[in-house]
């Protein structure tokens, strides 16, 4: 079970270290979006609002010729669904989200939002209804109050200080010397761990997308901080599409929708009631969390 509480080292590449820069800042995209992506269809359009139903249909794709990264994975969420991606490193969460987010094109099936191929909206479109909140998330070397409206440019100070009040940030903030005028280093020094998620919430509550990509942490927080994060990450999905890659026992057990993957695909698909009826490998891994958790109380 070790794998599963283990933090996706691979999230610092660099798509992923772009991403966790956005939620909702179209502008970061764009500069990858020039140097390194294939340009949009001719015949893609913008979208300007989705409601959030997401389907996947059949979907391979492999980053060599050699063997696929992912085959055959299908599923649908609606929105406001959570769906938790669970599975040992390597076995292909990340890979879904990036296609998701049209990193990558697939090889096979479609991705469907509200029913539309992606292929068929612009990429900078997509992503502008997509929010991210990652255990790392990227800080600018700026204030904070600058870092919070990287969720959404346009929005006045009012929004910024409101969207962090609603995910518990407004307290901290407020206790800081120079409070929302405070600057960050890049590297986020000055703000704990924790307290750093908490302005990634504020972030993209200001963004406020209808899809949300969340890598749990995996990372130590003190209790009060985790309670806060909790409580933040609750408003934050609600009536929101969102994927998790879920590393704690009780995220997953609250998704509507759990996909267990190996090796690039779903070998396992449903609620938490219903796998741990299956008795398979979700349910051998809830075992073995279960029995990792009394052995350290
Ligand atoms: P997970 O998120 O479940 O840990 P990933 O989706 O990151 O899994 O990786 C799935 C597989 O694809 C792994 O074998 C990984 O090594 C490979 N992979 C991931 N990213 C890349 C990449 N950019 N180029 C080539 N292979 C990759």
């Amino acid at each position: 079970s070790r794998q599963f509480t283990r933090p996706l080292n691979d999230l610092a590449n660099q798509y992923n270290m772009i991403l966790s820069a956005v939620a909702g800042a179209e502008r970061v995209f764009q500069i990858i979006d020039e140097s390194e992506e294939k340009k949009d269809e001719e015949k893609a359009s913008a979208i300007q609002s989705i409601h959030g139903d997401i389907e996947f249909r059949s979907v391979y794709f492999s980053y060599d010729e050699d063997e696929d990264t992912l085959s055959n994975i299908s599923f649908r969420a609606s929105r406001g669904q959570t769906v938790a991606l669970v599975g040992p490193t390597g076995a292909g969460k990340t890979t879904i989200i990036s296609l998701l987010s049209r990193f990558y094109e697939t090889d096979g099936g479609a991705i469907l939002v509200d029913g539309k191929d992606i292929k068929t909206i612009t990429r900078d479109s997509l992503r502008s209804q997509m929010g991210v909140v990652l255990q790392d998330s990227t800080m600018f070397h700026t204030t904070i109050r600058e870092n919070i409206r990287y969720g959404r440019l346009e929005a006045s100070d009012e929004e910024v200080e409101k969207a962090a009040r609603e995910a518990h940030a407004h307290d901290f903030i407020s206790q800081l010397r120079d409070g929302y005028d405070t600057v960050l280093d890049s590297d986020g020094k000055g703000v704990s761990h924790g307290q750093r998620q908490l302005l990634s919430i504020a972030r993209a509550m200001l963004a406020d997308p209808a899809l949300l990509i969340l890598d749990e942490a995996t990372s130590s927080i003190d209790t009060v901080t985790e309670m806060k994060i909790n409580d933040a990450l609750g408003k934050l999905m609600k009536n929101r599409t969102s994927f998790v890659i879920a590393h704690r026992l009780n995220t997953i057990r609250a998704a509507d929708q759990i996909l267990v993957l190996e090796h690039g695909e779903i070998i396992e698909k449903g609620s938490h009631c219903e796998l741990v009826d299956q008795d398979g490998f979700y349910a051998n891994m809830v075992a073995a969390q279960q029995a990792e958790s009394q052995a350290s109380v």
